[in-house]
């Protein structure tokens, strides 16, 4: 089959496509005939190498993907060749008293399609068929294919990690990423004021369409001050962030009295300062959080097969042109997501 693949950590001029061996499905799999699969800030993580994480060489990337059955193992009886699905990418073991629970935290095992395993930049994939989501016979693999990885975060970090309530604020972050885009309208969903920061004008007018109730330009201003100007000096109850470093004093300060800092990622850089005053006296909480649980995943992507949540798809591209996308990723270009279709 043809894949998008690397045999060697690096950046995306490692990216080849090629012949690989097609996977077959184990007894609890299902063999995924690839309809389409999204790119995720993850996917280079994943090829840079993460510390600790070894790798069997050539690796596939991708951990967002929609398409059709193709085979199932003999131990599936609930899914047949032909049904559309979509994939959540979180493989836990479905036994342990975390997976019961179903909250936070994930289960001691969970890894990620696509990082810990090989992804959707294939033909074919093989996942386990517990991963398997219907799709509705309307819904593109495109747009489908854009959504798991992203909204699954956005819904866990806003709704069930921050506890984000009707008639409060929030403010995000990077706004023109793929969480932030699911995350903008989540909160409005949630009945959430909606702050938003971004870059050049472009993407702001992409975050307004969004729904977005204002949007803060941080190359004209500087997005602290203007958040205490938006909210009348008060701040918001909750700030999703995952900038990391180069924004994170902006958002504690962002922050009224009792507010929530969730936060998702560190692309800027990992190591933050934080003056514990302002964490104490403002009585803040700082919490993390890290993609969800299947019901959750269920949960965000019942509102997005129902229309109330759009993916905001970037581009869609041949799976031959993966190299490009990985580099288009890297350099920040997207708004939204980058699609690979086979
Ligand atoms: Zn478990």
């Amino acid at each position: 089959m043809k894949a998008a693949f690397f045999d060697r950590h690096g950046g995306p001029a490692e990216i080849r496509v090629g012949e690989l061996p097609s996977p077959a499905p184990g007894p609890a799999d299902a063999l995924i005939d690839v309809g389409a699969a999204a790119l995720n800030h993850l996917d280079l993580h994943v090829l840079r190498g993460i510390p600790g994480l070894e790798l069997e060489l050539p690796h596939i990337g991708g951990s967002d993907i929609a398409g059709k059955v193709v085979e199932v193992g003999s131990d599936v009886t609930d899914w047949a060749p032909g049904d559309r699905v979509v994939v959540d990418p979180g493989l836990s073991c479905g036994e342990c008293m975390t997976c019961a629970a179903d909250q936070a935290p994930l289960c001691r095992h969970y890894s990620i399609i696509g990082e810990h395993g090989p992804g959707g930049f294939a033909e074919r994939v093989v996942v386990p068929a517990r991963n398997l989501y219907r799709l509705p016979n309307d819904y593109p693999f495109e747009t489908a294919a854009a959504a798991p990885l992203v909204f699954q975060t956005a819904w866990r970090a806003l709704m069930s990690r921050a506890c984000l309530e009707p008639g409060e604020s929030v403010l995000i972050t990077g706004a023109s990423g793929g969480v932030s885009t699911a995350a903008i309208q989540i909160a409005g969903l949630a009945g959430a004021t909606v702050l938003a920061v971004t870059s050049g004008e472009p993407n702001a007018e992409r975050v307004r369409e969004l729904g977005a109730d204002h949007v803060i330009d941080r190359t004209e201003e500087d997005f602290a001050s203007a958040v205490r100007r938006i909210t009348e000096k008060r701040g918001v109850d909750v700030v999703l962030d995952s900038v990391g470093e180069a924004m994170w004093e902006g958002c504690i300060r962002s922050l009224a009295a009792d507010g929530r800092l969730v936060t998702y990622g560190g692309t800027s850089g990992p190591i933050v300062s934080l003056d514990v005053r302002r964490v104490f006296w403002k009585q803040l909480r700082i919490i993390g959080s890290t993609m969800a649980s299947r019901s959750e995943f269920r949960a965000v992507m019942d509102h997005v097969f129902a229309g109330r949540l759009r993916p905001v798809v970037d581009r869609v591209m041949p799976l031959d042109d993966a190299r490009e996308a990985y580099e288009r990723l890297e350099a920040g270009e997207p708004f939204g997501k980058i699609v690979l279709v086979p």
